[in-house]
């Protein structure tokens, strides 16, 4: 059964119902297809290759159990729009620009009708999303910028509009909000309920999951486990955020932590005060990269990117600690002052996958018969919908609108596509020098200091890391 524990930490997995756990890999086993990890990437690739081709033999092997790594506890957010969207698209030609910022925008609606298909009762509430509400005067000009880009990349201009300070009134009040992005293609949901729903459907059209079984050793043909092996000609390995700790991956792959805290449901009167009646998304356009919903319960779920740990060691438990429930709440209130008292009942963090290149990528090696997704840099709800898919294409070798995209690759390994990252301890100096960089620029604009000199060249600086790891 689902353990109480997670349950008090992870407010998501609290709105699921209890389920018995499905059984280990006992002994060696042979299937067409072996998946590693039965989180979105792998139960999306595995519903797509059951649609296509029915008879085929299907086995996924989970650590823990469905949903238990970022999928089960992200901030459901379903993003049109992919982190690293610009880089994959450099040097390309309008037209198909907006041909791949179309499809990934249409992925959100796409996802949603899924859901409606399937029956999987996700909460899924397409409301768009207020991006990134400026409350600076130097963030409105960012922000501005930013949309600008947007629109010159591709995307569609009835997607991205900016909201001025009175329309994003209307819709969100945040404390000294000067305006921001609105994305009407963001839907939210309740990650937990969308992943657990996943892995009911698929086992419906005939795939066999082996939970509390972890992977040893992913390799051509073969999946060595604690407690058995796969052999099958072509093997997924989904394990996004975790897939540092196979030799193979490790260099490519890191995870970095995400923390999420949930409140109690809020009363009409908060409500008035805060907006989101029609419950978009929010992020205020901090480089502290925050993100939350209105849950369909009522209650706020607030998250803010977290902390790089040396060694590349992902978060496998849920609980975090009182210091970063406090962290979030404070930024929490400082959005939105009326929401102090408001008593916080859930607080809970996990990995996220980031490539060295800052992009994401679906690979299949047609050579070894290997394949992997991931790289979604906390984007990736609506992204391993996307590339689940695209894999699944790519291992039945069709050619799709998906395959022709620029994240799909068939004709290469992981080792060869993806850039390996720098060793310890630079890795973790860089990360620990950015988020210096950012909280410094953020105590600048928030206090509206003047320093001619310092602030532009933080700002600069800050561009520039940005623009790296965008
Ligand atoms: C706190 C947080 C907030 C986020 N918020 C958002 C958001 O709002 N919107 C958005 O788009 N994205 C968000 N993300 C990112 C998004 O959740 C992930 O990119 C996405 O869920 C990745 O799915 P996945 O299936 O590739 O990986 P995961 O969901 O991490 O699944 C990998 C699975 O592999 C299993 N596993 C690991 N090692 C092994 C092994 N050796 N053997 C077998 N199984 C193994 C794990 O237990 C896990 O279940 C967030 C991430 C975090 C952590």
């Amino acid at each position: 059964m689902i353990m109480n524990d997670d349950t008090q930490h992870n407010y998501w997995l609290s709105q699921v119902a209890p389920h018995p756990r499905r059984p280990r890999l006992e002994g060696d086993i042979k299937a067409d297809v072996a998946i590693v990890g039965a989180g979105f990437t792998g139960l999306w690739c595995a519903y797509y290759l059951k649609r296509h081709d029915p008879a085929l033999d299907i086995a996924i092997i989970e650590a823990e159990r469905v949903g238990h790594g970022a999928s089960g506890r992200n901030g459901g957010w379903v993003i049109g729009n992919l982190a690293g969207l610009s880089r994959l698209l450099e040097g390309l030609p309008l037209a198909q620009r907006r041909e791949c910022c179309g499809l990934v925008s249409d992925n959100v609606d796409e996802l949603g009708h899924v859901l409606d298909q399937e029956a999987i009762q996700a909460d899924y509430h397409k409301g768009g999303a207020i991006y990134a509400a400026a409350r600076y005067p130097d963030q409105e000009a960012i922000q501005r910028d930013y949309l600008e880009h947007l629109l010159a990349l591709g995307h569609r201009e009835t997607d991205c509009q900016w909201l001025d300070a009175t329309a994003l009134s209307e819709r969100l009040r945040i404390e000294n909000g000067y305006g921001g992005i609105f994305h009407r293609q963001v839907a939210t949901v309740n990650p937990a309920r969308l992943v657990t729903g996943l892995g009911g459907v698929v086992e419906r059209l005939g795939v066999t999951i082996y939970e509390q079984t972890r992977a040893t050793h992913v390799a051509e043909g073969e999946v060595s486990a604690y407690g058995g092996r796969i052999t099958a000609a072509r093997v997924v390995c989904a394990t996004e955020g975790y897939a540092a700790q196979f030799h193979d991956w490790r260099k490519f792959i890191i995870p970095v932590q995400s923390a999420i805290i949930a409140t109690e449901p809020l009363d009409e009167s908060h409500w008035r005060q805060i907006g989101l009646a029609e419950r978009p998304a929010f992020a205020d356009a901090s480089r502290i990269i925050t993100y939350g919903q209105r849950t369909a319960d009522g209650r706020i779920v607030f998250g803010a990117r977290g902390t790089y740990r040396m060694g590349a060691r992902p978060q496998n438990h849920y609980a975090i600690g009182a210091k970063a429930i406090r962290q979030r709440h404070a930024l929490l209130c400082s959005l939105f002052p009326s929401l102090k008292d408001v008593r916080i009942t859930h607080g809970w963090g996990g990995s996220l996958g980031l490539s060295r290149r800052f992009r994401p990528h679906a690979i299949y090696d047609r050579h070894s018969g290997l394949a992997t997704a991931g790289g979604y840099a906390g984007e990736g709800v609506a992204a391993s919908h996307l590339f689940g898919r695209t894999i699944a294409d790519l291992l039945l070798e069709r050619e799709t609108p998906f395959t022709a995209m620029p994240w799909a690759h068939d004709d290469t390994s992981p080792a060869q596509l993806l850039k390996r990252w720098e060793p310890e301890p630079l890795r973790w100096a860089a990360a620990q020098a950015i988020t210096l960089s950012y909280a410094g620029e953020e105590a600048l604009m928030k206090h509206q200091r003047p320093l001619p000199l310092i602030k532009p060249a933080l700002t600069r600086l800050n561009d520039v890391f940005a623009s790296i790891i965008e």
